[in-house]
Parts: structure tokens; C-alpha cells; sequence
């Protein structure tokens, strides 16, 4: 495993890990949780509930890798899903669906998250131990993690959670700090050009930019809270509850 890359092979996969892939050329990446037996956990759009919601650019593009593959001809429960949950199991292939297998890091220190080129593949939490974290996923899959959102709850927010126990109110995946960060670093950069030379410029915005991921990175911020898988369970029940009720 490179330095700057977590790209992994299949054999070094294993059992709790999160890993993700890249969809759509590198426009975003797809999380989930590794829980043994060539299978992944992970959290997509509910399909049922998706055809009421409205679409954005970004949802449209997802959505294409949300529904679970009905071809698979390697195992019989692959794609499984609770009626109207977004948490489904798939086999590895299906996952992947030809691409490259990366593992998210945990634990990391401040020096080699803000080296990391692109957000969400890694954080400064700690990881709680793979037994915990697949009992969490797998918890999930029989109960449900909420409405999918792409910025607030999405699949990134679904395996940090698995693996931490972390619950943050405005999302806690850095791939949505991503996002937010480039621009703030762009505009941030535009009024410097005038007064520095480029190659400081360059050293200032990547500051910035890390800057605004590190402050979003679940290992640092105050805003967020660890809800045990039985707590949250019960909370979304509760939820459910008064929602049918309305
Ligand atoms: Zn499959």
C-alpha cells in the first residue's frame, strides 16, 4: 500500500474493514463494510423511496450504482434488502463492479490526512474492533440506517459509523467536506494571486483546503457523538413510528 493511496488486492481485504471504489470516472466514491465471506455491507438510496424524492445531477449519477445487481449469478442472497431500507449486502464483484478495491484508513495523524490528495479516504478516529463493526453492519441490514442523503447520511457516513460508533447531525463523510472545501479554496486563492508568486499561492490553498477537511474529519470535530447500533436502532424505529402516524 502506497503512501498516498489505499488502494488494496483482494487477499489483503479483511473481515470490518471499510473499503470503498471509485464510480464514474472519480467523480465520487462508494463505501461500504467488508464483513467476510466475499460480502459488503453498504448503504445506498431506498429504490422504493427514491422515485418520490427529487433528483439532483449527483443523485442521478448514483443512483445508477444504488440498485442492487439482479444478475448475480454467484450468490443467492447478494443484493438483499429490508423492504424500504437503504442497507443492502452485496457480494465484492457486485461492489466493486469492476473497480479498483481501496481500504479507508483509521487512525491516521494529522500529517498524513492532510497529505492525502483527495478527502474521504481517511481519518484521524480510531477504529473499534472488527467484530463490533460487523455486528453494527450487519445490525444495520436487519433494521435500517435512516433516509439516505447525499450530503447528511450517505454511504460514507453509514461505514464510519460502523467503525466508530459516530454520529454527526450534518454528515460526517469527507467526501461531502471535499466538495464544500475546493471552491472555499479557489475563492480564497483568487485575491492572493495578485500579491504572491503562483508556487505560494499553491502551498497557501492546499493549507486552506486541508484546513477545511481536517475540521470535518469525525476524529476532530466537537459536533459529533457516539450512539451505540442498539440506540440508533430504536431511535429509527421510533422515527418510522411517527412518521406512519402522521
Ligand atoms: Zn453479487
Amino acid at each position: 500500500m502506497g503512501f498516498l493511496s489505499n488502494k488494496i488486492e483482494r487477499n489483503e481485504i479483511k473481515a470490518g474493514d471499510h473499503i470503498y471504489t471509485y464510480r464514474a470516472v472519480f467523480a465520487y466514491s462508494h463505501h461500504g463494510i467488508f464483513v467476510g465471506g466475499n460480502k459488503v455491507v453498504h448503504f445506498t438510496r431506498d429504490p422504493e423511496k427514491s422515485s418520490t424524492t427529487s433528483f439532483s445531477s449527483y443523485d442521478i449519477m448514483t443512483s445508477k450504482s444504488k440498485t442492487p445487481s439482479t444478475t448475480c449469478t454467484s450468490y443467492a442472497d447478494c443484493g438483499f434488502r429490508q423492504p424500504e431500507s437503504g442497507v443492502v449486502i452485496s457480494c465484492l464483484d457486485c461492489f466493486l463492479q469492476s473497480g479498483a478495491l481501496y481500504r479507508f484508513e483509521y487512525n491516521v495523524n494529522k500529517a498524513v490526512f492532510c497529505a492525502k490528495v483527495r478527502g474521504g479516504s481517511c481519518t484521524t478516529a480510531m477504529s473499534d474492533e472488527p467484530d463490533l463493526v460487523i455486528h453494527r453492519a450487519m445490525r444495520l441490514l436487519h433494521n435500517g440506517f435512516g433516509n439516505y442523503d447525499v450530503v447528511l447520511n450517505n454511504c460514507e457516513d453509514f461505514a464510519l459509523y460502523c467503525k466508530t460508533e459516530i454520529l454527526a447531525k450534518h454528515g460526517t463523510s469527507g467526501q461531502v467536506a471535499t466538495v464544500l472545501g475546493a471552491p472555499l479554496a479557489a475563492l480564497l486563492m483568487s485575491p492572493l494571486k495578485f500579491v504572491v508568486p503562483s508556487p505560494v499561492v499553491v502551498t497557501v490553498t492546499a493549507g486552506m483546503y486541508c484546513v477545511t477537511r481536517y475540521k470535518n474529519d469525525v476524529g476532530v470535530r466537537s459536533d459529533v457523538v457516539k450512539v451505540n447500533v442498539e440506540d440508533l436502532v430504536a431511535m429509527n424505529d421510533q422515527k418510522l413510528k411517527s412518521q406512519d402516524e402522521k
